[in-house]
């Protein structure tokens, strides 16, 4: 590992100030960034190690809905009460990802500022334009297996690796930013980014800006609700393709319809369009299936990963399948105390 300057911030204060000094960095849980500063693919000249700032509450909002601290433990959030009642599409979807060891350590702030998986990031011998812009991009025409087939450009075809985020794109979360220049709330839509011609950029944070917390609105879909992931291995592997899908109903006619899809794309591909056409549809195959042609509309594979087009479609109608029948796909429990 390369030398840095290691310093733990006493207030949220002092983080944002020490953050917005240039290659400096944040430390959560560091289940992700120090492996990547032992591959030097990350090479901070600081580290602010933000453990001692709080921010670890999980309560409820004045108005209703949830607000989970950006420095709760993944695990503490996927079995919080409130959490498992109310939103257990989230629940499921942490509890789908990495280990019990990684999700008592890993936080939810960390989760959604994971970074990609793609072995080239990984690799410092390999081009990366993610890890260093304008060397070129390995994997197209390369390994390219887990990679994404939407919203790609020429220059990164990565995916994001988070299976949390993706049921936090489908219950239209909410993040709490803090930073140099104040607050603000960033729409979950908004926070992640497809790679254009700036991959290097992952999200929309600027210099020195901390997530502070994430509020969930206060619709629930507690009934009907899925996370399906679908990957090489039941446990310790990323997703090849996930879907997140809520949907309210009266009866057989969909109310509303939300789904977001995971292992596909720089960021959880949503499409508020696709979602309308069910809306006000009956619960039909057929409608579902539709609704998976035109959610992956666009896509283009590079060859390893054609496959992942085809798994797309039938991992989304079975999904919605099994939110409409009320019979969420089921996690393995596998909680250490
Ligand atoms: C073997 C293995 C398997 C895994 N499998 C999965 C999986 O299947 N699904 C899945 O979703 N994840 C998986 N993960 C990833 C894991 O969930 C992440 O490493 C973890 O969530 C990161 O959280 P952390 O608190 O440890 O973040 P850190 O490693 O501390 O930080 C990660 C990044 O986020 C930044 N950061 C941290 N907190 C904040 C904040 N509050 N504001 C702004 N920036 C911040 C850091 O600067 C850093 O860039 C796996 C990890 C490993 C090692
Ligand atoms: S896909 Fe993105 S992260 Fe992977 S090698 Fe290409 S530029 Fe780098």
């Amino acid at each position: 590992m390369i030398p840095f300057d290691y310093h733990r911030a006493a207030t949220l204060e002092e983080a944002i100030s020490l953050g917005a000094e240039p290659e400096t960095r944040f430390l959560a849980g560091g289940t992700n960034i120090i492996d990547l500063m032992k591959e030097t693919v990350e090479r901070p000249v600081r580290v602010v190690d933000i453990g001692r700032l709080g921010l670890d509450a999980i309560e409820e909002l004045p108005e209703g809905g949830l607000r989970l601290g950006a420095l709760a433990p993944n695990a503490d959030t996927a079995y919080h009460p409130l959490v498992e009642r109310d939103y257990p599409l989230l629940s499921s979807a942490i509890l789908a990802g990495a280990s019990p060891q990684l999700r008592n350590a890993a936080t939810n702030g960390g989760n959604i500022n994971q970074r990609t998986r793609c072995y080239y990031f990984y690799d410092v011998a390999t081009p990366c334009n993610k890890r260093v812009p304008g060397s070129g991009c390995s994997a197209v025409g390369g390994v390219n297996r887990n990679h994404a087939i939407l919203g790609t450009s020429e220059a990164c075809i990565a995916t994001h690796p988070s299976d949390m985020c993706v049921a936090l794109a489908a219950l239209n979360a909410v993040v709490q930013v803090s930073g140099p220049a104040g607050n603000r709330e960033i729409p979950f839509a908004e926070y992640h980014r497809l790679p254009g011609d700036e991959p290097q950029r992952d999200n929309t944070l600027t210099r020195g800006e901390l997530v502070t917390a994430i509020d969930l609105p206060a619709e629930h879909f507690r009934e009907h609700y899925s996370y399906l992931k679908l990957r090489d291995r039941l446990s310790y592997a990323f997703a090849l393709v996930s879907v997140a899908a809520v949907l309210s109903l009266d009866g057989e006619k969909v109310l509303d319809a939300r789904v977001a899809l995971g292992g596909v794309a720089h960021k959880p591909w949503r499409m508020r369009e696709a979602e309308e056409m069910l809306i006000g549809s009956p619960v039909s195959e057929r409608q579902f299936a539709a609704f998976a042609e035109r959610l992956v509309e666009g896509a283009v594979g590079r060859g390893a990963n054609d496959f992942k087009i085809e798994l797309a479609k039938r991992a989304i109608s079975r999904a919605l399948t099994q939110a409409a029948a009320g019979t969420p796909q089921s996690q393995v429990d596998k909680k250490i105390a």
